[in-house]
């Protein structure tokens, strides 16, 4: 399920296994998520030198994303990503992708935030748009069957292992079923449960909820990143490779802010920190009327700009009306990318048989309590990659069972009872919940968390959730309702707004994007933990496991 990235890549080594498998996706394929991806890919190809002509190595790289996620991660799936590293970037020039090239011809490596060496591999400021190409190349060169605008409405369990899903077609309004030995989770995140995005709209978090209700478990939903520099008014992304080329933030005193926050990395701290000291410049009345701070790329010069950023020079142009050559860019934190997502071992399986999950739906623990950038793209290629190896291994030794056609038709037919439900019934506009949800959880779980806030928040939740059955789409059209898509979109949000916010009250320290007004420190004693969601009987219920340790002892984070 998804035809981002992670769907794409484990696709192709199905494939290549010999495995009869399709890739569902509720939109074509190249409109996912991962086509608006800037900046780059970590790996530490050692291609540019460090300070001190030091040289890079998976370790520094661990060590780096480790801190990073201010030591939430497990260090044994860290190590293995940052070990897989090198081989992926040249694995994708392979397959055809096109990097940017240093002068001497080799991949050519940027600075990026929390990185203590130039890692992140890129093409210009469409890393995202580049990759995702190339693996769709090569899916239709692999002859993989896609099914686009499908959504996938509901998994399908029989003795407790997960036996296929079902899937709307948009087009027709059809319900179809698909029975299966293996599913894979690669849906994506969920940001768009908050209003400033720079999510595209389809990111509604569809995989986690599924998971959820199948009886999978959700982990770490409470570490929601914001990323600090989105452009003011739309929110669309401006990538930390701006600031990686050497851009700055100001205030509307001109002042360098990052130097009181972050003396040694100044802009280059991780997304976390700047996103908090722009946040608070913001609201100490040191940004510009309407909320924002300036991201200024005038000195880096035309050349620069042009070669290496262009895709964010046409964002500004496009959308602000402002040229970064001449002027500085309006900018304003958002939300960004879900550190959360599906609890899954090391291979990528959760805990129902049959069910996996990869990329940013999946809450692997590379990222911890904070995400570094260009961590994500390698994420979503090297998981894709492996968890497919895990999925034919299982199938080999015949561990996973499909769904019968009885089992299929019943399940189809519950969905399609459920929508015929929907689509009789009249009630309240269902949009004014989605604003309001999006609203909710950007003024209460927001870079700033406190418990009254947040428990108002979780109460107006779970108010929304109960008005949901009174509300309906306008239209009752089966063809191409979208206004249906989004209805069913919003009943799965308002379930994963509700593990936020309990993931977030109950955590009562600050680590990473998780910041507490009211209990400020990291706390190792009592949070160095996953908290994790599962439904019981209809009931929520959030419990803990541990992190695992093992390369780097946990230290006080400065940057
Ligand atoms: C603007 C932006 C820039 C970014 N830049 C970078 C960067 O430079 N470097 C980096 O490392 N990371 C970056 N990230 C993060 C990174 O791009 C994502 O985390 C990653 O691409 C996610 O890939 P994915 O395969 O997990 O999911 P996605 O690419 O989001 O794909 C999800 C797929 O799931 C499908 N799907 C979802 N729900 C359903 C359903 N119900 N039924 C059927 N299909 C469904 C969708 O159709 C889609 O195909 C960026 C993110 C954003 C938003």
């Amino acid at each position: 399920m998804g035809g981002g990235l992670t769907g794409l890549r484990a696709a192709i080594s199905l494939k290549d296994a010999g495995l009869d498998g399709a890739v569902v996706s509720k939109v074509h394929p190249l409109r996912s998520h991962s086509v608006a991806a800037q900046g780059g890919m970590n790996a530490s190809l050692g291609n540019v030198k460090g300070e001190g002509g030091t040289i890079d190595s998976w370790k520094n790289h661990a060590y780096d994303t480790i801190k990073g996620s201010d030591y939430l991660a497990d260090q044994d799936t860290v190590e293995l990503m940052c070990r897989e590293a090198p081989r992926t970037v040249i694995e994708l020039e392979h397959m055809g992708n096109v990097w940017s090239r240093l002068e001497n011809g080799k991949i050519a490596q940027r600075p990026f935030g929390g990185a203590g060496f130039p890692r992140t591999c890129y093409a210009a400021d469409r890393t995202g748009h580049n990759i995702l190409h190339t693996l769709y190349e090569n899916v239709l060169d692999h002859e993989i069957p896609i099914y686009e605008e499908f959504l996938v409405t509901s998994l399908i369990i029989e003795k407790g292992h997960c036996q296929g899903c079902t899937a709307l077609e948009i087009r027709t309004g059809d319900i179809h079923g698909f029975s299966s030995k293996a599913v894979l989770m690669a849906s994506g995140g969920f940001g768009r449960i908050f209003n400033r995005s720079t999510n595209a709209l389809i990111n509604t978090g569809d995989g986690q909820a599924l998971s959820l209700a199948a009886g999978a478990t959700l982990k770490d939903m409470e570490f929601v990143q914001f990323h600090p520099t989105t452009l003011y008014g739309t929110n669309i992304l401006i990538t930390e490779g701006a600031r990686g080329e050497g851009a700055i933030l100001t205030n509307k005193n001109q002042e360098r802010f990052m130097e009181h926050y972050a003396p040694h990395s100044i802009d280059l701290a991780p997304r976390d920190v700047v996103a908090r000291a722009t946040e608070k410049e913001i609201m100490e009345g040191k940004g510009f009327k309407g909320g924002y701070v300036h991201l200024d790329l005038r000195h880096l010069g035309k050349e620069v700009i042009i070669g290496k950023l262009p895709g964010i020079r046409k964002i500004a142009l496009d959308f602000a009306g402002i040229d970064p050559v001449k002027d500085p860019i309006p900018v304003q934190p958002g939300q960004h990318y879900s550190m959360g997502g599906i609890d899954v071992d090391i291979t990528g399986a959760s805990k129902i048989p049959g069910l996996y999950a990869a990329g940013e739906c999946a809450c692997i623990s590379v990222q911890g309590a904070n995400r570094l950038g260009g961590n994500s793209l390698l994420e979503t290629v090297v998981f894709g990659r492996l968890v497919a190896t895990k999925i034919i291994e299982d199938i080999r030794k015949d561990k996973n069972t499909n769904a019968t056609e009885k089992s299929v038709q019943n399940a189809i037919e519950r969905v399609r009872t459920k929508i015929n439900d929907i689509l009789q019934r009249d009630g309240e506009n269902f949009f004014k919940l989605r604003d309001n949800l999006t609203r909710i959880m950007s003024d209460k779980f927001g870079i700033f968390r406190e418990k009254k806030n947040m428990q108002e928040g979780l109460d107006d939740i779970k108010n929304l959730q109960k008005r949901i059955d009174h509300t309906a789409p306008k239209n009752k059209e089966p063809e191409l309702n979208q206004a249906l898509v989004k209805f069913l979109e919003l009943e799965g949000m308002l379930i994963l707004a509700e593990t936020v916010a309990k993931s977030a009250l109950a955590r009562r320290e600050s680590r990473g994007s998780h910041y507490r007004t009211d209990y400020p420190a990291r706390d190792d004693v009592n949070f160095l933990k996953h908290t994790v969601v599962d439904l019981k009987d209809g009931e929520m219920h959030v419990s803990y496991k541990p992190v695992k340790l093992g390369l780097f002892e946990p230290e006080e984070r400065v940057y």
